[in-house]
């Protein structure tokens, strides 16, 4: 059996985490590894601020509230993400204004977002798909012209840059995951960047339930009180000591998904060569962290055939997204702009190998010979 996923673990989580109960006995928030996992990124990533979250779906929502939008406000996004894009900013009142993809990299086409803008518009909110960064000049060009807000959806995008500058650190706000599927976790979390400095002092109140409690505890004030909107968006002292021990190998553990990201990419070469399926692109201006290794095949039935054919032989491959406009909710509080020539039918022609960190050379070769099998005498 070979899995999709396990989650990472490098050894030291437990002895951080019995510091935690044993040592510190503080279990709650913003404690040590809190603080150590803040600055880790604050430091590698040059960015003014980083608050430790519940999770990235709980990041996205602190950043609607921080962007101030308001019931009839417009975003931009695009549709072949996940849920958490977009319901951050429903949950506020927002219509959701969805954006076709560019098919190479599956992320929001940069070139289509501009008609998609009318005076309702507030921010756009670029994704960047399996850790390959947006056009973000151009997105960050428009936001300018337009005086929008930019909300980076990096949770997939941890350690990767765009022009040397780590995803999630370009925009005014953005966004991190500790899931379990992501490269570096937690179990349940994330974290929200910021990069305009004017938001940090806010952030840190609606983080705190709408206290000025961090400024207390830094002992700026004497005493807290209930000052704007909040809720309780800080993560227990036992995630992020879970967290730190991975944030330390952080490299290591990037370099051994590239090179099992690079070897599925050798391995499968000859498929694409001979027009059978694709591979992922990666412009020259993106270093990605290998989250993900998807493949496209020709057609939905196809990748229908192979995730069974690949059943059958032990080996978990999946797809995603469901198109959001497409669903239920995407129809109530959203809408497509302009023609969906990517979105679904490239959506539904991925399919993702499993990729974790230390999956085995020899369960990749059982994934990669299996779907040159399939493929044979096609
Ligand atoms: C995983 C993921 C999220 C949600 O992350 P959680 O930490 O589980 O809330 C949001 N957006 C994208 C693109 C994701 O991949």
């Amino acid at each position: 059996m070979i899995n999709f996923n396990k989650p990472p673990f490098i050894g030291k989580e437990q002895k951080y985490i019995r510091e935690v109960i044993e040592d510190r006995q503080k279990i709650c928030g913003d404690g040590h590894f809190t603080m150590k996992c803040n600055s880790w990124f604050e430091k590698n990533f040059s960015i003014p601020k980083v608050l430790l979250t519940t999770s990235c779906t709980h990041a996205l929502e602190m950043a609607a509230i921080l962007a101030n939008i308001q019931p009839g406000d417009e975003v931009i996004a695009p549709s072949f993400t996940f849920v958490s894009t977009v319901n951050a900013f429903v949950l506020r009142g927002a219509k959701i204004i969805f954006v076709d993809i560019r098919p190479d990299t599956m992320n929001i086409d940069e070139n289509l977002i501009e008609q998609a803008i009318t005076c309702k518009t507030k921010a756009i909110v670029p994704v960047h798909y399996a850790g390959v960064s947006c056009e973000m000049n151009r997105i960050l060009e428009i936001a300018k012209k337009y005086n929008l807000v930019v909300i980076e959806d990096a949770a997939q995008g941890v350690m990767s840059k765009y022009n040397g500058k780590a995803l999630g650190a370009i925009g005014d706000l953005g966004t991190y995951s500790f899931h379990e599927t992501k490269n570096y976790t937690m179990g349940e979390g994330g974290a929200l960047l910021i990069q305009n400095k004017n938001l940090i002092e806010r952030a840190e109140i609606i983080r705190e339930k709408g206290t000025n409690r961090s400024k207390f505890f830094r002992g700026q004030i004497d005493k807290y009180s209930w000052v704007d909107i909040g809720s309780s968006y800080l993560p227990s002292e036992l995630n992020a000591a879970y967290l730190y021990a991975q944030l330390e190998e952080a490299e290591m553990i990037n370099t051994n998904r590239l090179k099992t990201w690079n070897l599925y990419y050798r391995e499968l070469k000859e498929l694409e060569d001979k027009g059978l399926i694709e591979l992922p692109v990666i412009p020259s201006n993106c270093q990605h962290n290998a989250h993900m290794f998807y493949i496209k095949c020709s057609t939905f039935e196809e990748r229908q055939a192979l995730i069974k054919y690949l059943k059958r032989k032990q080996i978990t491959a999946s797809f995603h997204y469901i198109p959001l406009h497409s669903s239920e909710a995407g129809k109530k509080y959203g809408e497509f702009y302009g023609e969906d020539k990517y979105t679904t039918t490239e959506s539904e022609r991925i399919l993702r190998l499993p990729l974790y960190y230390k999956i085995s050379e020899e369960d990749m070769s059982e994934v990669t010979n299996s779907i040159k099998h399939f493929y044979k005498g096609k």
